[in-house]
C-alpha cells in the first residue's frame, strides 16, 4: 500500500489493531517506544530509562506497581503513521497478570513476537503465542538485540519453527551480529539498511554485490554471503495466505534499542497484517463494515482517582461507527448507556473521541455499569464470544479484621470480580467468599485496592480447595450434582455453577463418576 493507495481513506481498511507478545526483557518497551515515536506519538523516546518515568505517570495510583516497578495495567495507544492508524494494545509484561493479557489478546488482529537474538523462543513467548493460536491471529516476527551477541540465525529459526510448529520467513537477513552489526539485507528485495544510517535503503546487485564487502570487511562477508544464499534457496518464502492464516511468521531482524528494523515492522503491519476483521458472537459472525456500532469490553482499569471509584472500560469497535453521545444498548442488562465521554489514548495523553471505527479501542468511563465482556450494540441482541475466563490456580479465603463490614467486602469483592482483578466465588453453603487467580501477585493487588478504595484490611487463608472447574450438564443431571456436593459448590459472579475440588485426584475421582457433566476449566462470558 502507497499514500495515494485508495484504501487509506476507507476507515477500516487503514486501521491496524495489534499487541506485541514477549518474554520479559526481550524488548517489547524498548519497541514501543520506538513505534510510538515513528508515529509521532510521542516527542521524545528518551531510550528505556523513560520507562520507570512513563510507568509512574501511567499508573500513579498504585503503589505496588512502583515498588516492584512491573507494569500491572494494560492499555492501548493510538499512532498515525503513512496513512495508517495504528492501536497498540499493551499488555501486563508480568506473568501474574495473564488473565489481562489473554484477553487483551481477543481484541487484536495481529501480533509482533519480539524474540532476543541471544535466547531466543522462552517460557513466556511460547504461551503468550499459544494463546494467539487458538484463534490463528497473523503474526509478524521481530529478532532483537542484533547489536549484541546472538545465537546463529538458522539456529533461531530452526527453533521458532520447531517449538512454535510454525514457518519462518525471513524477510531480512543480519550482516555481520554484536560489534560487527552492520545492518540487514532485504531478502526479497536486495536492500542494504545501513544501521545508524537513516534515509532509504542502498539498493544493491544482490548478496556479493561490492557494496555489502565493503560494509562487513572480507571474512565476515563471506560467511553472510554464504548465508544468504542458503536462506534464500532453503527456507520458507514469505506467503501471504500462509501468514493470515497463522501458518506463517515474516520475520525481521533489528535492534530496538538502536531504533533499527521497527520501520520494517511498521510498514509490515501496513502491508502483510489484517485490518480488522469480523469476529463471531453467540449467534452470528459480525463483519467489521456493518454499519451498525458493535463493540466488546476486553478490559476494566479503575480509575486513577479512587474517591470517585470510577472505571475506565476499554471496549474494542467491532462494527459501525462510534460517535460521542450516542446511545448504546448493553446487551446484558437489556438498558440503554449514553456515550458520552469515550476516550482515545495515546502514549501520554487522552482526548475524547469524536467518533471510532472498527479495530479503534475506546475508554468508557463509568461507574461500575460495564464488565469484562460486556457487549454493547445499537440495539441488536448480539454476544460477542471469546473473552474467557481461565480456572484459577490459586484459591484464597478473604478475612476481614473487622466482622462489621462484611457487607461492604462482599460488595468491594464483586468490583473487583467485575473488573477482573480477581474470580470471585460464592460457595453454596453460606460460608465466606473465595478468590481466585492465576497470579499470587493478583492477591497483592486486591489487598492493596482493598484497603486503599474501601477502607478495608483483609487477609487472605488458605482455602480447603485446590482447584475449580465450571460444569454443565442437563438440567436434571445437574441438580443431582449440585444435591451430592452441598459443601463443594459455588457460583461465579454471573451465578454459574462452580464445583469446588479439594484436591487433583478429587477432581479426576468426580469426572470419572459423573461421565455427563462436562468439566471445565475456560469459561467464556456469557
Ligand atoms: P521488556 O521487559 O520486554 O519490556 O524489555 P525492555 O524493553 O525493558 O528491555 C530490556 C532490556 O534490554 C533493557 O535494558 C533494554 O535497554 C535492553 N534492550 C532492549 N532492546 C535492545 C536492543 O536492541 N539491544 C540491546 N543491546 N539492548 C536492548
Amino acid at each position: 500500500m502507497n499514500a495515494s493507495d485508495p484504501q487509506l481513506k476507507d476507515p477500516v481498511a487503514r486501521r491496524r489493531t495489534f499487541a506485541i507478545i514477549s518474554h520479559p526483557d526481550a524488548g517489547k518497551t524498548t519497541l514501543t517506544e520506538k513505534l510510538l515515536l515513528f508515529g509521532g506519538a510521542i516527542q521524545l523516546a528518551g531510550e528505556v530509562r523513560a520507562k520507570a518515568n512513563r510507568r509512574q505517570t501511567r499508573s500513579d495510583w498504585m503503589g505496588i506497581e512502583r515498588e516492584r516497578g512491573i507494569s500491572v495495567v494494560t492499555s492501548v495507544m493510538t499512532f498515525e503513521y503513512g496513512g495508517c492508524v495504528y492501536n497498540l494494545l499493551d499488555t501486563p509484561g508480568h506473568e501474574d497478570f495473564s488473565e489481562d493479557t489473554y484477553r487483551t489478546l481477543t481484541a487484536v488482529d495481529s501480533a509482533i513476537m519480539v524474540i532476543d537474538a541471544a535466547k531466543g523462543i522462552e517460557a513466556r513467548t511460547r504461551k503468550l503465542f499459544e494463546v494467539c493460536r487458538l484463534r490463528d491471529i497473523p503474526i509478524i516476527t521481530f529478532i532483537n538485540k542484533l547489536d549484541r551477541e546472538t545465537r546463529d540465525p538458522f539456529d533461531l529459526i530452526d527453533e521458532i519453527e520447531k517449538t512454535l510448529a510454525l514457518d519462518v520467513a525471513p524477510m531480512t537477513w543480519p550482516l555481520g551480529s554484536g560489534r560487527g552489526f552492520r545492518g540487514t539485507f532485504d531478502l526479497a528485495r536486495n536492500l542494504v539498511r545501513q544501521i545508524d544510517r537513516d534515509g532509504e535503503p542502498v539498493s544493491v546487485n544482490g548478496p556479493d554485490d561490492p557494496f555489502i564487502k565493503n560494509l562487513l570487511g572480507e571474512t565476515e562477508f563471506e560467511i553472510v554471503r554464504e548465508q544468504i544464499e542458503l536462506a534464500r534457496g532453503g527456507l520458507k518464502h514469505f506467503d501471504r495466505k500462509a501468514f493470515l492464516e497463522g501458518h506463517l511468521t515474516p520475520t525481521f531482524f533489528g535492534s530496538a534499542l538502536r531504533n533499527f528494523g521497527v520501520r520494517d515492522l511498521i510498514d509490515a503491519l501496513r502491508d502483510f497484517a489484517p485490518p480488522p476483521q469480523g469476529l463471531e458472537t453467540a449467534s452470528r459472525k459480525v463483519d467489521a463494515r456493518e454499519d451498525k456500532m458493535t463493540g466488546f469490553v476486553f478490559k476494566i482499569q479503575a480509575n486513577m482517582d479512587p474517591n470517585h471509584r470510577d472505571r475506565i472500560a476499554f471496549m474494542r469497535v467491532c462494527s459501525g461507527k462510534l460517535r460521542r453521545g450516542m446511545k448504546a444498548k448493553l446487551v446484558r442488562t437489556g438498558k440503554n448507556i449514553a456515550l458520552n465521554a469515550p476516550q482515545f489514548f495515546f502514549a501520554q495523553d487522552r482526548q475524547l473521541a469524536e467518533e471510532a471505527y472498527a479495530g479503534d479501542v475506546v475508554g468508557i468511563p463509568n461507574h461500575g455499569t460495564l464488565r469484562i465482556g460486556d457487549t454493547l450494540t445499537e440495539g441488536e441482541d448480539l454476544i460477542f464470544r471469546g473473552v474467557p475466563s481461565f480456572a484459577p490456580e490459586i484459591l484464597r479465603r478473604v478475612k476481614i479484621s473487622d466482622a462489621m463490614k462484611a457487607k461492604k467486602l462482599r460488595e468491594a469483592l464483586s468490583q473487583m470480580g467485575e473488573e477482573g482483578v480477581v474470580q470471585l466465588f460464592l460457595p453454596n453453603d453460606g460460608s465466606g467468599a473465595i478468590v481466585g487467580v492465576v497470579g499470587a501477585l493478583q492477591l497483592d493487588v486486591l489487598a492493596e485496592r482493598l484497603e486503599a478504595e474501601y477502607g478495608l484490611g483483609v487477609s487472605f487463608e488458605q482455602s480447603r480447595f485446590d482447584s475449580c472447574r465450571w460444569i454443565a450438564a442437563s438440567a436434571a443431571e445437574l441438580d443431582k450434582f449440585v444435591r451430592a456436593h452441598p459443601s463443594s459448590m459455588a457460583v461465579d459472579l454471573d451465578g454459574a455453577p462452580v464445583f469446588m475440588a479439594a484436591s487433583a485426584w478429587d477432581l479426576k475421582y468426580e469426572q470419572d463418576k459423573w461421565p455427563e457433566v462436562i468439566f471445565s476449566d475456560i469459561k467464556d462470558y456469557q
